[in-house]
């Protein structure tokens, strides 16, 4: 199945257009600011960041194929893929597709419009489509990650408020300020597992809210919170849905993954592979080149193996998206698996290749400008971060077992 994606004469004139708007305001000779890892507010990397989505935004390129009335684009599925490719295809991206692109409209948003009361949807969306908010995602808790469903935080009605207790872990990793909090919590204590848990949208200034420091390894960007909820009021109107919808959130927790949206960031090479052989050829280890040694060849045929299967994965989540058709079902959960797995393999290949200046990021000794020691990090980090390898693997499982039922 061919899944590249081809311009025709219409859509080859927007491609222009986009790259013309990106050259203004994203130019391919941006210098990236000093320090890559760090995402804190108002370094250079953050305001950079910060100014450029706030341009896709108000452009309505942020979300490329909603509804103009919510501020997207109106765009077809084939113009959001320019859109995003182009972005991906810039310097900028070297920050992360997701950081122009993030999972507050791609997954929160997506759940908003999909049980938001029409006031919600009007209020919350907009702000959120062009960029000018940002929530930090408050699912996982001390005693619950893959089983979403464990949750223990409580939210219990009390006329029009609702009163949170609890603790939320793993919050703002991408971002270090948010303006609200997308709260899982049960709401009704006797109801059954999977019928019992509301979606809120919590201002993160509420009395009673408070948090400490998650130090833990990242491949990039910040540290994480912990949050603690002691008797936070939240009024109705932060409870997407309404009342109506109190215990209804878990069919919309995994909406996001079956809303169709392009992300054309999969089908860019990863630059530090670039780094890697253009050092190999270029540098000797014992009077030879390290692109004539036998082990450095394999570690990087291993490396751009895992990176074009990446790739393909990608084009076809693409391809499933542009076109609406539905495959076996396990597809989105195999092209993540895969990205964690390619990680992996760089990681340990360029540890092999480029030995401790890959570990470090000392301005001296590291290389890259330190970008291959926090792609030593990644594996570690993004093993568990969203979903582990063993559930991947187990919701693709499933999904296979019911092809032929
Ligand atoms: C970098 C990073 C950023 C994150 N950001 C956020 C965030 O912004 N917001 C948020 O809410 N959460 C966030 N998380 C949390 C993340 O979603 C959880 O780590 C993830 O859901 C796994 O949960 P857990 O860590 O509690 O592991 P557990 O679910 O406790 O799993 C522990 C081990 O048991 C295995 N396991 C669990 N269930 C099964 C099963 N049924 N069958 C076989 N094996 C199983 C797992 O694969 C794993 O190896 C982040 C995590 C990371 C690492």
């Amino acid at each position: 199945m061919d899944f590249e994606f081809r311009d025709t004469p219409k859509l080859a004139k927007f491609r222009k257009e986009v790259r013309a708007w990106l050259d203004l305001n994203m130019p391919m000779d941006f210098e990236i600011p000093d320090n890559p890892h760090d995402v804190l507010p108002h370094s250079a990397k953050y305001e950079f960041i910060l100014k450029a989505r706030h341009a896709l935004g108000a452009k309505g390129w942020l979300a490329p194929t909603w509804p103009k009335e919510y501020g997207g684009g109106g765009l077809s599925m084939e113009e959001a893929a320019i859109v995003e490719g182009e972005v991906a295809q810039r310097p900028w991206s070297r920050f992360g597709v997701g950081d122009f692109f993030p999972s507050t409209i791609t997954q929160f948003g997506v759940q908003i419009y999909a049980i938001g009361t029409e006031e919600q949807k009007k209020r919350f969306l907009p702000p959120i489509l062009k960029g000018e908010i940002i929530r930090w995602n408050g699912s996982t808790e001390p005693d619950c990650g893959s089983d979403l469903a464990a949750v223990k935080t409580t939210a219990i009605r009390d006329g029009d408020e609702y009163v949170v207790n609890g603790t939320k872990v793993w919050l703002g990793t991408q971002y270090d300020n948010a303006d609200y909090i997308q709260l899982i919590a049960v709401t009704d204590p006797k109801a059954a597992r999977h019928h019992n848990i509301g979606l809120f949208c919590v201002p993160v200034g509420l009395p009673g809210i408070s948090k400490v420091r998650l130090p833990m390894i990242r491949n990039c960007h910040t540290s994480g919170w912990q949050m603690f909820f002691d008797n936070v009021r939240v009024p109705v109107e932060y409870l997407i849905g309404g009342h109506e919808n109190a215990t209804n959130a878990w069919r919309v927790l995994s909406t996001a993954t079956r809303f169709p949206q392009p992300n054309m960031g999969w089908s860019v090479r990863d630059r530090n592979q670039e780094f890697v052989l253009d050092y190999v050829r270029k540098t000797k280890r014992d009077g030879q080149l390290l692109s004539q040694d036998p082990d450095v060849r394999e570690a990087l045929v291993e490396t751009e193996i895992q990176l074009e299967i990446n790739r393909l994965f990608g084009m076809r989540q693409n391809w499933i998206a542009m076109t609406g058709k539905r495959l076996v079902g396990y597809e989105a959960t195999q092209a993540t698996l895969q990205g964690k797995v390619t990680t992996a393999t760089q990681a340990e290949a360029y540890a092999d290749i480029l030995g401790p200046a890959a570990l470090i990021k000392d301005p001296e000794w590291a290389l890259f400008d330190g970008n291959i020691e926090y792609k030593h990090f990644a594996p570690v980090a993004m093993a568990s971060a969203g979903i582990t390898q063993e559930v991947s693997k187990m919701i693709m499982t499933r999904w296979a077992c019911r092809v032929g039922d």
